[in-house]
């Protein structure tokens, strides 16, 4: 089958409906109910699928070979109700709760940010409270918007609320931009969160950065939430809420190349949206950076650790 033709699964693998017998799996929350400003990530999840039909298997700069480890499938997308948010909100939730309940790690793709609240709660369910990595240009922890306790700007604000977090674990990089007032990004700091502005990311290799993330949180469950407007626009076109002076592919890849060796119990990739996406490239970009995530889950660095060591 050439790559462009049959079912677009996610890196052209296997779908089934359920998580049952793996140990990573693909899922998709095809929502745009949460935005504020330009919406259209609700085609995110098929669009990040339709620009990942060229990824290879064997990831040729660090040497993982995730699906020789790893049993892999797509298993489809989250049926939310795209005409009630707080509904979609409870379905995530159960629908994560049973794919965890199976010990399978998921990998979302999105999807507006909303969704990482709801994925978090199910996680924290199983884990309990968990680290954190948020890449983002946004903090996303504001009380409300527009009245709404629920949307793509208050996550992480729930998050803590729930208690779902171990707020001095919790990393959030890439922030930048306007806001309203320096409260913005320092209530973040006031819950304990290690707030890294984009300013402090220019210009230089993010390596040493993630070595310190990685001391930080040790052994402790940690979740991944990679909001794609994190990058530069010239990157990443193709979102809803861009935000000038961003981080660079190169920078992306050395954060996520940099979470290997820790104990990884989930992973997103939100904000992607197909319609302001016009050669494809921001989907594209997306569909590498998750397969990277998988790349870093912990039986494939420890396959590929066992495997240098050869
Ligand atoms: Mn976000
Ligand atoms: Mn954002």
């Amino acid at each position: 089958m050439p790559r462009f033709g049959g079912p677009t699964t996610m890196m052209r693998l296997p779908d089934q409906p359920t998580a049952e017998g793996l140990d990573a799996c693909f899922i998709g929350v095809p929502m745009d109910i949460g935005a504020s400003n330009r919406a259209g990530t609700r085609h995110g999840p098929r669009q990040i699928r339709a620009e990942s039909v060229m990824l290879r298997p064997y990831n040729m700069a660090t040497g993982a070979a995730p699906f020789e480890c790893m049993q892999v499938a797509d298993i489809g997308d989250v049926p939310i109700n795209t005409f009630d948010l707080k509904k979609s909100v409870d379905i995530i939730t159960a629908h994560y709760h049973t794919v965890l309940a199976t010990g399978c790690i998921p990998l979302t793709l999105g999807g507006d940010h909303t969704l990482t609240y709801p994925v978090l709660r199910a996680v924290a369910e199983r884990h309990g409270p968990v680290a954190l990595i948020h890449i983002d240009a946004h903090a996303d922890i504001n009380d409300d918007m527009f009245g709404e306790k629920i949307a793509h700007g208050t996550p992480f604000r729930r998050a803590v609320e729930d208690g779902l977090l171990q707020c001095d674990r919790v990393f959030q990089i890439g922030l930048r931009g306007t806001g309203y007032s320096p409260e913005d990004f320092n209530w973040s700091r006031d819950q304990g969160f290690t707030v890294v502005q984009a300013e402090e990311c220019w210009h230089k290799s993010l390596a040493p950065l993630m070595a310190q993330v990685r001391e930080r949180i040790g052994d402790a469950p940690v979740y991944l939430s990679y909001d794609i407007d994190s990058l530069d626009p010239a990157f990443a076109p193709g979102t809803g809420t861009q935000e000038i002076g961003g981080l660079t592919i190169w920078q992306a890849l050395e954060i996520i190349r940099g979470c290997a060796g820790l104990n990884l119990v989930g992973c997103d990739l939100v904000e992607v949206s197909p319609p302001y996406d016009m050669a494809g490239t921001t989907a594209l970009v997306a569909a590498n950076l998750l397969y990277e995530m998988l790349c870093v889950l912990p039986k494939s660095e420890a396959f590929r650790l066992a495997r240098t060591k050869d």
